[in-house]
């Protein structure tokens, strides 16, 4: 097995990282009842039944006229008589005998003696008479009883990470409580003698801290609880004193910077110290230094500094983790071929994350162009990009017109 402690060794495979993170993590296990209307990206715990059967009543498809099928006259035009109304919440009242009709409307209960709806532009009302065409189809338009969901049957099955369509599908079974996973309980901070926070004063050799407001926006996700610990100096102790005060709080920390080999990087030394030390180095660009280990119950995730690779470790490793620490299915991010429209510079060893910007001509053909500079700072063009050129490890650059495999991502919620 690969010591991905040591620096000697080769670095670790993308791959490799990610299967010992799946090894590593176990998921929460409690759960709690919330609100349907605060369920939205939440976990689902626990399968949910439906009470009733969806649709509940037989109803129109379509605004028209309800009648009886054994009415139509083969092959010949023929007219019913109007007997009432249907409207949607309002059924029609009275029993429909032969020879008559209901006008209806779009999920209006259909009189228990009709079997078929007919759109109101195929027929013509002449007062209390409708007149139907000649090729008056049989049993046509109903919506039947169940035929989305069955009274019993599960509505979704856990675990799920809600989406709107799915409150909309609970709803439509009146369920207004579900049982979902807790939020995780996780922390942020950035570490660096130079950065300075957003709302001072900017001093000479500092730098604003960018990490930690985008880790923010980066986990925005209502089945986590997140708190900014602030940016912690390149002071041994102090870190070590924050992560184990952490630690003892949070579901997972992740830090940003310190996570190299710089006389002032000490994420991986204190890991190491006081916690254990899963991983360190991975084989991709941006983002090499990469420390995933756990101090007692919490998992830890020591993020480069420079913000691009903050953002590629945080897509690629850090949010396939929690989404499993979270209790959510993993998701594959999707990939597809595209040819690529410029050069791109690539030695071999690491597979690289390139920002590129796609597009998809009138063919349905996808191109995808370099979004500019690639360094690992330039958090510039990682703004303008929307997706990764993936880059395997042993590609040696792309000539322009080369097919490469992106990864379109969207950066908002
Ligand atoms: P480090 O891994 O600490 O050596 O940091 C690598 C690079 O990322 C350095 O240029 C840092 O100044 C920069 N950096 C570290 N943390 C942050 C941050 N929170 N915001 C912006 N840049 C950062
Ligand atoms: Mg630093």
């Amino acid at each position: 097995m690969i010591d991905a402690c040591s620096e000697s060794k080769p670095l670790l495979s993308i791959d490799d990282a990610l299967d010992r993170i799946n090894a590593a993590i176990s998921p929460v296990n409690s759960t709690e009842k919330t609100a349907l209307k605060n369920a939205l990206g939440r976990v689902l715990a626990e399968p949910v039944y439906s009470p009733i059967n969806i649709p509940h009543d037989r109803n129109a498809a379509m605004d028209g006229y309800a009648f009886a099928s054994r009415d139509i006259a083969d092959g010949q035009t023929f007219t019913l008589t109007l007997a009432g109304v249907s409207w949607a919440g309002r059924p029609f009242q009275g029993r429909l005998q032969p020879g008559q009709c209901v006008r209806i409307f779009t999920g209006a209960v259909v009189p228990e003696q009709a079997d078929s709806v007919i759109m109101q532009e195929h027929v013509q009302a002449q007062g209390q008479t409708i007149h139907f065409p000649a090729d008056t189809r049989k049993q046509q338009n109903i919506r039947k009883i169940g035929e989305d969901v069955k009274q019993g049957a599960c509505l979704i099955a856990e675990p799920k990470k809600l989406t709107a369509v799915d409150l909309g599908l609970l709803a439509s079974a009146g369920i207004d409580q579900v049982a979902v996973k807790r939020q995780l309980k996780i922390a942020y901070f950035s570490t660096g003698d130079e950065l300075i926070s957003i709302g001072r004063p900017l001093e000479s050799g500092k730098i604003y801290d960018s990490n930690r407001t985008m880790l923010g926006g980066l986990l925005a996700d209502p089945s986590y609880s997140v708190v900014d610990l602030g940016v912690i100096p390149d002071n041994k102790q102090l870190l070590e004193d924050s992560f184990i005060k952490a630690s003892k709080i949070y579901d997972a920390i992740i830090t940003t910077g310190g996570a190299s080999v710089g006389e002032a990087d000490y994420v991986k030394e204190i890991l190491q110290s006081c916690g254990e030390v899963n991983f360190w180095k991975i084989a991709i660009k941006p983002g090499k230094p990469l420390a995933f280990g756990r101090i007692g119950q919490c998992y830890f995730f020591g993020l480069p500094g420079n913000p691009v690779a903050v953002v590629v470790t945080f897509q690629q490793i850090v949010a396939p983790a929690l989404r499993q620490l979270s209790g959510a299915p993993s998701l594959k991010p999707l990939r597809f071929a595209a040819t690529c429209t410029c050069a791109l510079k690539k030695s071999p060893g690491r597979q690289e994350y390139q920002r590129g910007i796609l597009s998809q001509d009138e063919h349905g053909e996808f191109f995808v162009v370099s979004a500019g500079q690639q360094g690992s700072h330039i958090l510039s063009s990682m703004s303008q990009s929307d997706c990764y050129i993936v880059l395997p490890e042993e590609c040696k650059g792309v000539q322009a017109g080369d097919k490469v495999t992106v990864e379109p991502f969207s950066l908002s919620i």
